[in-house]
């Protein structure tokens, strides 16, 4: 009896140990390569200091349970619906509520931003690694998104395609955007808010070189909009960095190295979606089955996103036709039937959720030896 106890000790043990460091592993939602990272990122977030619902620590809690690496807290600065109870005199608090929130040594990082919130045109206009939020609030947008420009901010257009203000849903530029973007006041723009995809977005951001962003806006609990708890995840930046200090970050981000990850979408410029391809399938050696002509390769998905993939070379494959997905973090055999033996073989592919422009989704050429 006594050793039983005993076992049943070290099951509980073994239970609480497994349950802790599941709770506290460090998630990778895409591989990287060693001398670089993909840095998991929301840069537009509210919390009751605005018109979210929740304290700024809940945000803190969200993003480390879902393991993100940064977020940005980015109030309304004019909109305070909250006001008759939380005066907020001070638009720089909630950010610091939120750092409050932080552990020592954790890998989560929280900066400063904000939402200036006008009618279109400009629409709202978010700033992030903002010195000081309370010096954004002026009579005209123009002169808070002069101000973040003067603190060296990272400035970008919120929801463009928004239909509260543009009826169409159509993403355009105005004669004030076109302002912004010419004197470089304008940095990035969303081509993906909440849970809106914007091909117009897109299309503004290919053509006048914003960085590409896609960010949650969220306002009610992460897990409830997004379905956490079942798989799902909150749209999210992906920014390609050399290593993990804020300064590499920001950098990374004026320099427009980022991809969006929403649903099961990829959306960014042609280069950063390859190298965020090349680092996440990976296809092993060819080898051939004894006797036969059929090349067998093994191909991993070592991201957290399925890849839908359809075949555009010559060869026919043995086992599956040319269009096939591979599931999150999973590997795959292809069989391919290349007649003669081959040492090399060039496997040109289309990334069918892979989006690089409007109606237009990346072509890859994996090279097998
Ligand atoms: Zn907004
Ligand atoms: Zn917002």
């Amino acid at each position: 009896m006594y050793k039983t106890q005993y076992k049943n000790y070290i099951s509980v043990i073994f239970l609480l140990f497994l349950i802790f460091f599941k709770g506290y592993s460090q998630k990778f939602f895409f591989s990287s390569d060693k001398d670089q990272l993909w840095l998991s990122t929301d840069l537009h977030i509210h919390s009751i200091f605005s018109d979210g619902t929740v304290w700024p620590s809940i945000r803190v809690e969200e993003a480390r349970r879902e393991g993100l690496d940064l977020i940005a807290i980015t109030e309304h600065l004019e909109y305070q619906p909250h006001k008759e109870d939380i005066p907020n005199p001070d638009k720089n608090r909630s950010f610091f509520v939120a750092s409050k929130a932080l552990k020592n040594g954790e890998k989560l990082r929280v900066i400063n931003g904000s939402e200036i919130t006008r009618e279109m045109p400009p629409g709202h206009i978010n700033a992030v690694f903002v010195r000081d939020a309370n010096l954004l609030l002026h009579e005209d947008s123009l002169s808070g998104i002069k101000e973040a420009n003067k603190q060296n901010a990272f400035v970008f257009w919120n929801h463009p395609n928004w239909d509260a203000q543009r009826i169409d849903g159509m993403a355009r530029l105005d004669k004030f955007h076109e302002y912004l973007i010419k004197n470089q006041l304008l940095h990035g723009i969303e081509v993906v808010n909440e849970f809106t995809f914007s091909e117009e977005a897109l299309q503004i951001a290919l053509e006048n070189n914003l960085t590409i962003l896609g960010n949650s806006d969220i306002h009610g609990i992460t897990d409830w909009e997004h379905q956490i708890s079942n798989g799902g995840h909150r749209p999210m930046t992906l920014v390609n960095v050399e290593n993990q200090s804020e300064k590499s970050f920001k950098m990374a981000l004026f320099e427009g190295k980022t991809v969006v990850w929403f649903k099961d979408l990829l959306i960014g410029k042609e280069e950063n979606l390859k190298a965020l391809i090349k680092d996440n399938l990976v296809f092993g050696p060819l080898k051939y089955i004894e006797g036969k002509l059929i090349g067998e390769v093994e191909l991993t998905n070592k991201s957290m996103n399925p890849i839908k993939m359809e075949y555009l070379g010559d060869f026919s494959f043995h086992k599956r036709s040319n269009v096939f997905s591979i599931p999150a973090n999973s590997k795959i055999i292809l069989q391919i039937k290349t007649r003669i033996r081959k040492k090399k073989v060039s496997l040109p592919f289309r990334i069918l959720n892979a989006v690089t422009a409007p109606k237009k989704t990346l072509n890859y050429t994996f090279i097998l030896k």
